[in-house]
């Protein structure tokens, strides 16, 4: 199984335009419940992914998203890095075995578990989890893109109400409430980006 490289590419494009447009966005978020740099960060990460999209797009898909994994560690660095890494990585890891048979919903629970452990966080935690776990839910319900991405903008506003229990914003406790987790909307930037760009190069 190849990754189809011209829509690895153009998803990797997808996601990079979208952080680059929202990076100002995510920054002031982080501002407001930690240090200010998420997008920053997040841009760092999609923009080394980028400088080697063409490599993996002639990969396999689960060792283009295990090494893409492996980049966004090494560059987006703060709390998010790991936790971006790990997601793409597990996925490389799942859609390997013979026997998730290409389950990408299957795979991603998984992913979205490893996740969780790696950050020793759970649902309402206010991390990107909160946006992870109703995306993958959705996409098990086998729901369109755009209730999908719905789903993660709702769930990443969702986040406003939260109190911080992981990361620098924990230690605000109650004023973390009422800002919208930078993570979490990083997170719902990409389902958009990724949705979106899946629903036009849908096969007819
Ligand atoms: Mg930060």
């Amino acid at each position: 199984m190849q990754a189809e490289p011209v829509l690895l590419t153009g998803l990797i494009e997808a996601c990079r335009a979208t952080i680059a447009a929202n990076s100002d966005h995510l920054c002031a978020l982080d501002r407001a419940i930690g240090d200010g740099d998420h997008g920053t960060n997040m841009r760092r990460g999609c923009d080394a992914v980028s400088a080697e999209e063409t490599q993996v797009s002639s990969m396999a898909l689960p060792d283009a998203l295990e090494q893409i994994g492996v980049t966004l560690v090494m560059s987006i660095g703060g709390a998010a890095g790991p936790l971006y890494g790990t997601l793409l990585m597990e996925m490389g890891r799942e859609l390997r075995k013979p026997e998730r048979n290409l389950d990408f919903s299957a795979a991603l629970k998984q992913a979205i578990d490893a996740v969780a452990r790696r950050g020793r966080s759970r649902v309402g935690d206010k991390t990107l989890l909160d946006v992870l776990y109703p995306v993958q839910d959705a996409l098990a319900n086998h729901s369109s893109f755009a209730d999908i991405v719905h789903r993660a903008e709702f769930s990443a506003s969702n986040t406003a109400a939260m109190r911080a229990r992981r990361g620098r914003a924990s230690y605000l406790g109650e004023r973390s409430i009422g800002h919208v987790d930078p993570g979490a909307s990083s997170c719902a930037l990409l389902t958009m980006a990724i949705c979106r760009y899946l629903e036009e190069h849908r096969p007819a």
